[in-house]
């Protein structure tokens, strides 16, 4: 995908201070926090959304759920909680047609 932007950042040709990196995911702040802590847990894989995901993607969906738990802690805002949120379609609130997670926290939130 050309013109896809976490393509671009997952292959290092748009810049982004990767917080951490496996060979499944990457994670980096978002550029435009709505929070204090504001990251996007990011499958290196192209997928366009949840629409798109398939029987063989249960193992990296939860490894996202598994390193947003751990970047939760890693951050300071475990105990306090926190949000995660995934954007589906531009119905959702999605921008980028990349699969992505927020991780929210640091601030609180509304009921
Ligand atoms: P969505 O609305 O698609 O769920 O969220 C996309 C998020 O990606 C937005 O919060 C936006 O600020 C963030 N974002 C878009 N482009 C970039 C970028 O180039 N770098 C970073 N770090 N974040 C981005
Ligand atoms: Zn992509």
């Amino acid at each position: 995908m050309n013109d896809c932007v976490f393509c671009k950042i997952v292959e290092g040709k748009q810049e982004a201070e990767l917080l951490y990196k496996d060979d499944a995911l990457i994670v980096f702040r978002d550029i435009n926090p709505k929070a204090p802590t504001h990251l996007l847990i990011v499958p290196r894989k192209h997928i366009k959304s949840v629409n798109e995901l398939e029987d063989w993607d249960k193992e990296l969906m939860g490894k996202i759920f598994l390193i947003a738990k751990e970047m939760a802690v890693k951050e300071g805002v475990s105990a306090e909680g926190y949000k995660l949120i995934i954007n589906v379609g531009r119905g959702g609130g999605q921008i980028v047609e990349h699969l992505h997670l927020h991780l929210l926290g640091g601030k609180r939130f509304e009921e």
